[in-house]
């Protein structure tokens, strides 16, 4: 069967697929919404335009349960997907699977896109360079020297924690609503980066220093749902900080809605589904890639849900 980039797929079918020469795939449980394939394939579609090689390559999408991901990944090898990226609830997991893995990706404790290599898979992270580019490009805000609200405690929030404290800002604020999840992150982050400035808080206790804050960031699910409810109260912070939201369905969260109320900057976490994109792909194919199209794509493919 020759395989439908629009389609998703299991494990078991990839024995009877005729996929491209060169393919790419995204692994998660479940991965009916993701935008991935629509803002890659756009992008290689592009990429195919100026350099012929680019017409081999297709990335199609996978359902993977999570018991199945170390058989996936051993199956995809063989079959030489030359890239794969992994979203809920694979990240964690796979650190322990790759054969290799980068240094930030090692102390985020997450994988988000793996590079095949004869040894087997390389695992990378490219979720906080889309949260800095996405800052940057959205709020025109640099990481650095910054007093940052980081708000969540999973695997989001650790890319972005490990991202702001390498970029040297200048003190982050970590919130969290349970408290078990908040002080597993402050140690792994205490135990990889000794001298980072790093505070834990519960979201009824916020810190007067972090009232102060220049930017929040939101990385929590609260926002995912239409009633959802702001887990801190913005109008207590002081300094008019910026916002950025992580979530980017719907286009407009509780956080970013309450945020422009305010008067302040916000943005939802499309870019940064876009810049985390861009990375994987400049990783997999070593060359530059158009990332005005991924975000053409992603858009198009968003409203089309
Ligand atoms: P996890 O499941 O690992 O973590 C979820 C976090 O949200 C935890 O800190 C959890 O707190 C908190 N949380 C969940 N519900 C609520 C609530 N109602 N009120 C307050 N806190 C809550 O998920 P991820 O870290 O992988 O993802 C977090 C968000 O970031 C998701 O919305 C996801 O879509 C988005 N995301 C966006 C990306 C992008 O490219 N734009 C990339 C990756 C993620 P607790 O510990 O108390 O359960």
């Amino acid at each position: 069967m020759v395989a439908d980039p629009d389609r998703v797929y299991t494990l078991a079918d990839l024995d009877d697929l005729n996929v491209a020469p060169v393919p790419l795939a995204v692994f998660g449980h479940p991965i009916k919404h993701s935008i991935s394939p629509a803002m890659h394939n756009a992008a290689l579609a592009d990429m195919a335009a100026h350099d012929e090689r680019f017409g081999d390559w297709c990335y199609y999408r996978f359902d993977i349960e999570p018991e199945r991901l170390g058989d996936a990944l051993k199956a995809f090898a063989e079959r030489k997907f030359a890239g794969i990226n992994l979203t809920i609830p694979h990240k964690v997991d796979a650190v322990d699977m790759v054969t290799a893995i980068e240094t930030d990706a090692a102390t985020m404790g997450a994988v988000n896109t793996l590079r095949l290599t004869p040894e087997g898979y390389h695992g990378h992270n490219t979720d906080g360079f889309g949260l800095e580019r996405a800052i940057a490009e959205n709020l025109d805000v640099s990481l650095a020297d910054q007093s940052i609200v980081l708000l969540g405690a999973g695997g989001a929030a650790r890319a972005a924690a490990v991202q702001c404290l390498r970029k040297g800002c200048k003190h982050l604020f970590i919130g969290n609503r349970s408290t078990d999840r908040l002080a597993g992150l402050i140690a792994l982050l205490e135990n990889a980066l000794p001298h980072a400035s790093v505070t834990g808080f519960p979201f009824s206790e916020v810190p007067e220093a972090a009232l102060e804050a220049d930017l929040i960031i939101n990385a929590t699910s609260a926002g995912l749902k239409p009633d959802d409810e702001p887990p801190v109260d913005l109008a207590q912070f002081r300094g008019k900080p910026k916002l950025f939201d992580m979530i980017y369905n719907p286009a407009e969260p509780c956080l970013v809605r309450e945020a422009r109320k305010l008067g302040w900057s916000a943005a939802n976490g499309l870019e940064m589904l876009v810049w985390q994109g861009v990375r994987a792909l400049e990783i997999w194919s070593e060359t530059d890639v158009p990332a005005a199209t991924m975000k053409r794509a992603a858009e198009g493919a968003l409203t089309a849900h």
